[in-house]
């Protein structure tokens, strides 16, 4: 019922995706320099909160959004999957500066990093830059939302998320 006293009708597929849209959790952590934009995105002059994602939180096991934030090097790799595996279904990752998307400066000559985070997680926005603005963070988030709004099906991603859970 409305204030008005009328009727709002919706389907739970639109309500969760609703809820899952207005409320990322993300996970804090951040590996370089790319880690001191995404700090400034969260402060009072971007604040990420405005669009629901401000909560950061300090256990991969409450979050559903992986900001990987830096350069990720061949010793991050692993424990970033490893965090990765431990978020709960469903779960995003935005891929945040050259480094994370391509091995940035280290590109030619530095054969201790990663070239692309996508190689080890999922990536579903990949944000350019070095380092990006955190403007470019909270567009990011924004692509984001509008890709959770529009998947095909809330329920499909809780089951298909437990059937996961049930065969690892
Ligand atoms: S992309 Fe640039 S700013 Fe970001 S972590 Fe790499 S070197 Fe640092």
């Amino acid at each position: 019922m409305t204030a008005e006293g009328g009727v709002v009708t919706t389907t739970v597929d639109d309500i969760l995706k609703w809820g899952r849209t207005n409320s990322l959790w993300p996970l804090t952590f951040g590996l370089a320099c790319c880690a001191m934009e995404m700090m400034a995105a969260g402060a009072a002059d971007y604040d990420l909160e405005r669009f629901g994602c401000g909560v950061f939180r300090a256990t991969p096991r409450q979050s559903d959004l992986m900001i990987v934030a830096g350069t990720v090097t061949m010793k991050m790799a692993n424990r970033i999957r490893t965090l990765y595996d431990q978020m709960p279904e469903p779960k995003w990752v935005i891929s945040m500066g050259s480094c994370s998307n391509k091995g940035g400066p280290y590109w030619q000559h530095g054969y201790h990093v990663l070239k692309g985070v996508d190689r080890i997680v999922p990536v579903d926005v990949y944000v350019p830059g070095c380092p990006p603005r955190p403007e470019t963070l909270l567009e990011a988030v924004m692509v984001l939302q509008k890709k959770i709004r529009t998947q095909e099906s809330a329920l499909g991603g809780i089951l298909g998320g437990f059937l996961k859970r049930q065969s690892a």
